[in-house]
């Protein structure tokens, strides 16, 4: 194991995870079973459930403890080193267009999916409400915390009012605008007194990046704990009988991430296929583990700068912006999901229907926060927009997380792949050439 790469590990952990999780539901009726058993066993189940839970969270806090620094100071000492606001402005503009078209395509791709596997027609009433009840309680919770967002307000909030409180809220978008302004004002300031400045953001970038070495090298263990409690607490059973419904999510997922981003890739960069999913597997496998974009983030920005060339600046500015608002696995999931629903509920939803959700699901992905379970809530929004049956939601929330373990792969990915892009555009992939990835362990 010691000489084995990092992202084997990880595989490992995963599939170990998965057949654990898988082996106590079965016998266990489900994970937290474990700890209900009384006397000694129950004490030692109660410590494996304990242990395991403490593994799995202090992991993913580690990386949250990381993402909000690294940042900060990766972003101020890279747009100070820049010193070109044409080049950083032109950066954003083809940032946030390439996301929001990637994000389109991915909506569309779901929708052709869907409509062509149909899986919610002719599926059995009595199946869809016996679902729908069992959640119901949950779904009602969910479906109270979605709101649609206000444009100019979510403009409006990237600007912070105080950026000390955007730092300690951990609110991306603001934090990004923040270290954008300040590196950009540190330019204008007399080198003798930037310099100092800009060498601490740069050092504390570099401690920050050997802060998610540590941390990623309990990772294996992490995803084996993660992924043996979730699978653990649902089992694999849930998927049964949306079973039409996860394939035509995750078809859509798979041509998505192994299709349409190396296609992109092969016509705008000079990386390779094999090069990017070697270079980009630990963040997708943390991405899988931990449903999380914004927990993955520091482990996206360290795999893109240092397996696929990107540069600092670039990575630093692109990729927590796509943290933040390019989700194109969760838009391409709320375009199916909410097509099978229609579907379920007999409903025809024609072409303008089709439509209006592309446009709000862009625009519920882009709002969509990067923790688990998110977007769920968010394709409220798109039901609402067409009229769907709220109702819905609770029957295909059973399958809802390991769906979005799918999605949010995918997120990162699409994350990485317009990173590469951009950044290529600009003159800011170095691509290491054929080299292994390095791990970030
Ligand atoms: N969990 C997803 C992410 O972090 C968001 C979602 O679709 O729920 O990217």
């Amino acid at each position: 194991m010691r000489g084995l790469a990092l992202h084997w590990k990880i595989l490992i952990g995963l599939v170990a995870g998965t057949a654990v999780g898988m082996l106590v539901n079965l016998f266990g009726a489900e994970w937290t079973a474990l700890a209900a058993g009384s006397g000694a066993l129950g004490w030692l189940g109660e410590l494996i459930v304990g242990l395991n839970a403490f593994v799995g969270d202090v992991f993913v806090r580690g990386l949250r403890f990381i993402a909000v620094p690294i940042v900060l100071f990766s972003l101020v000492a890279g747009v100070s080193s820049v010193r070109d606001l044409r080049k950083l402005s032109r950066i954003g503009g083809k940032t946030v267009s390439i996301y929001v078209g990637t994000t389109a395509t991915a909506i569309t791709l779901g929708l052709v999916l869907v409509n062509l596997l149909g899986p919610g027609e002719g599926f059995d009433p009595a199946m869809r409400d016996a679902l729908g009840a069992a959640q119901a309680e949950v779904a009602e919770e969910r479906i109270a915390r979605a709101q649609a967002p206000d444009v100019w307000d979510t403009l409006l909030n990237i600007v912070p009012e105080n950026p000390f409180n955007a730092l300690a809220e951990g609110n991306m978008l603001q934090v990004v605008f923040f270290a954008l302004v300040l590196g950009i004002v540190l330019t204008l300031v007399r080198p003798e007194r930037a310099d100092p400045v800009v060498a601490f953001a740069q050092g504390m970038s570099d401690a920050f990046i050997e802060f998610v070495h540590l941390v990623m090298r309990i990772a294996p263990y992490a995803v084996f704990a993660l992924i043996a409690g979730v699978v653990g607490q649902l089992g694999l059973g849930v998927l049964q009988p949306l079973i039409g419904y996860c394939i035509a999510v995750v078809a859509g997922l798979a041509v998505l991430i192994f299709g349409f981003y190396p296609l992109v890739l092969r016509l705008l960069t000079p990386i390779g296929y094999r090069q990017f999913f070697r270079g980009i597997s630990q963040a997708q496998l943390l991405a899988f583990s931990s449903s999380s974009s914004s927990a993955t983030l520091p482990v996206t920005m360290e795999v893109a700068e240092r397996n696929l060339g990107v540069s600092e600046q670039a990575a630093g500015f692109i990729l927590p912006l796509g943290a933040t608002i390019n989700m194109d696995g969760t838009a391409l999931y709320q375009g199916v999901a909410a097509v099978f629903i229609a579907q379920m509920y007999g409903m025809e939803l024609g072409l303008s229907g089709q439509l209006t959700i592309v446009l709000t699901a862009t625009l519920a992905s882009i709002g969509t926060a990067g923790v688990p379970g998110v977007g769920l809530i968010m394709l409220v929004i798109v039901l609402e927009a067409v009229g769907i049956p709220l109702e819905g939601i609770a029957v295909i929330l059973g399958v809802d997380r390991i769906l979005d373990m799918c999605r949010t792969a995918a997120n990162v990915t699409g994350d990485c792949m317009v990173a590469c892009v951009v950044a290529h555009s600009e003159g800011e992939l170095h691509p290491p050439v054929a080299r292994e990835p390095q791990p970030a362990g």
